[in-house]
């Protein structure tokens, strides 16, 4: 197993749409072992989630971090292949740093309900409800599956700032995702 290296913001890797995994290929040596070098990284890099594209691989896997009290699903989670669907119209807004930008954060606002299905490691159909915090770590992460990243989906951009910028005059503002 090893650490991957995270492609930065530029890499054309980050901006192509993702393939889908081949069900039959998901419990293969190649992509188990992909799924545990990215859970690695992810940790590594105190991330609450990478997609495979972050670690120069365009394929559609996602590991991430969700807590119980805003997702049906929680802890560390992988989703394949996923799709996300909003229940709502509402959205909620949190400050989003991304593994590929670092040292900066952003606002962004995104749908605060969704439905996400997925397969995950063991190729087992999973479909669960996400909400707020957990929703937006989710969207995030299978944003990078369509080549977008955050920054894409910032609506005020005097809300872009470098984190210590963000330490001290923004803060106090809504929670954080990495
Ligand atoms: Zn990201």
């Amino acid at each position: 197993m090893a650490i991957r290296k995270v492609a930065l913001l530029g890499n054309p890797v980050l901006r192509k749409a993702a393939a889908l995994v081949p069900e039959r290929d998901l419990l293969g040596k190649a992509i188990q072992s992909l799924i545990q070098e990215m859970l690695e990284t992810m940790a590594e890099y105190d991330g609450r989630g990478l997609a495979a594209p972050q670690v120069h691989e365009s394929k559609q896997i996602t590991v991430l971090t969700l807590d119980s009290e805003t997702s049906e699903k929680s802890g560390i989670l992988c989703l394949i292949n996923p799709v996300v669907e909003p229940l709502t119209k509402e959205t909620s807004g949190y400050w989003e740093g991304c593994l590929s930008i670092p040292g900066m954060r952003g606002l962004v606002f995104r749908p605060k309900k969704v439905l996400v299905r997925a397969l995950n490691e063991k190729a087992e159909r999973v479909e669960f409800v996400a909400e707020g915090f957990a929703a937006t770590v989710v969207q995030h992460e299978c944003d990078h599956l369509l080549g977008k990243l955050y920054i894409d989906r910032m609506q005020d951009f005097s809300l872009l700032s470098f984190e210590r910028e963000y330490v001290k005059y923004h803060a106090l503002a809504p929670k954080s995702v990495e």
